[in-house]
């Protein structure tokens, strides 16, 4: 089949990877030069919303899926009106703007942090008695990686910020999680459904630094809780492809903080670490293939790699990690790839983790 990416960045370059060998030919709409997917298939290099590369897109390819969350609404109707696009474009709407997602969230009664939105000065107030101090102010729109948002500890320091970031924030109760997770569920076409196990996040920054999955320790029935809240969301927007929610995990509750309608860097290490990777399940997704029930062999990790390269050397050196590279120039804060940790007893991964990161400069 002829699939179309919108974006060539990383992930992009995952799924094709993944998919060319299921015999798929790709097409990525692409207007950064030199993409990471760039050698996986063709590069139309135009703006996400130009009419003629859009009308390119629809011409090349049979089904049109996207890497990342932002992609114009007007791109995703007209795209939309002649092949499919999937994850269906109401999943674009419901995660571009962070009040809306933790909106349908509540409306599905998933739990999330406190939050009321937060655009002028009048709102302060309001915004401060519901999500209380400290809180998280994030813009509603185009956040990604921890930017676009601070910690507020008085209402002075949240009005100082809405002048700085605002409007259009969204005001959130800080939690104090026990730890991060996510939920990587998939979507068929045919209406079946998969999940992989509850993976465990650490970020820096805002920036996720490494997973371990399954997530130690996750009994099976907060598992069971996580499908249960993915699935509500799956079945709302009628999912085919990847859903991730990342999780907020609070003693034994699980908060939603935000979901992405594509595949997600907490679910790198299936490229390694299961039977099946998110990419190639998302692939089998979208292009109407069964999907595979994921297999998790052993306990596995995922360290990113960012801002600067390791000797892959070293790296390679490792027997139990495997290093992936996007093809990406060097720059501070940037995700130039990552390694994945497999085939370690349950003990023995955290000190796998930590002999990978020493090589990893930054
Ligand atoms: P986000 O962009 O919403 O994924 O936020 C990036 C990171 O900031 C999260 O992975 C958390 O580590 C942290 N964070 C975001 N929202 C909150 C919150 N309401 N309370 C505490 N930490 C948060």
């Amino acid at each position: 089949m002829r699939v179309g990416i919108l974006g060539g960045g990383q992930l992009a370059r995952m799924l094709a990877l993944e998919g060319i060998p299921l015999g798929h030919h790709f097409t990525f709409l692409e207007p950064a030069p030199d993409p990471p997917a760039g050698s996986l298939g063709e590069v139309v290099d135009t703006a996400y919303d130009d009419p003629a590369g859009l009308a390119r897109i629809a011409a090349a390819t049979d089904v049109v899926t996207y890497e990342f969350e932002n992609v114009p609404a007007s791109s995703a109707a007209y795209l939309a009106a002649r092949l499919p696009v999937l994850p269906p474009p109401a999943a674009l709407e419901a995660t571009q703007d962070r009040l809306a997602e933790k909106r349908l969230f509540r409306e599905l009664d998933i739990p999330t942090a406190p939050f009321h939105r937060l655009d002028t000065p009048d709102q302060l107030d309001a915004a401060v008695a519901v999500a209380g101090l400290p809180a998280v102010l994030k813009t509603r729109r185009f956040g990604y990686d921890g930017k676009g948002q601070t910690v507020v500890h008085s209402p002075a320091e949240a009005a100082a910020a809405l002048a700085t970031l605002g409007p259009g924030l969204i005001a959130e109760g800080f939690v104090r999680f026990s730890r991060e997770l996510s939920i990587l569920g998939v979507g068929g076409r045919d209406g079946s459904r998969v999940f992989y196990p509850l993976t465990e996040n650490h970020h820096r920054d805002g920036i996720l630094r490494a997973s371990r999955a399954p997530a130690p320790a996750a009994t099976p029935e907060l598992q069971a809780r996580a499908e249960r809240l993915a699935a509500r969301v799956m079945d709302r927007l009628g999912y085919v492809g990847v859903l991730a929610i990342e999780l907020f995990q609070v003693g034994d509750r699980l908060l939603a903080n935000e979901m992405a309608p594509r595949v997600h860097n907490s679910g790198h290490w299936t490229l390694d670490g299961a039977n099946v990777s998110q990419f190639e399940n998302h692939i089998r997704a979208v292009t109407g293939l069964p999907l595979a029930e994921p297999c998790v062999p052993g306990p596995a990790a995922m360290v990113n790699i960012i801002g600067e390269l390791p000797d892959p050397a070293a790296v390679a050196a490792l027997p139990f990690a495997h290093l992936h590279l996007y093809d990406k120039a060097p720059r501070p804060g940037r995700k130039l790839g990552h390694v994945n940790i497999t085939g370690l007893g349950e003990f023995e991964v955290a000190e796998g983790v930590r002999r990978v990161s020493e090589l990893l400069p930054g």
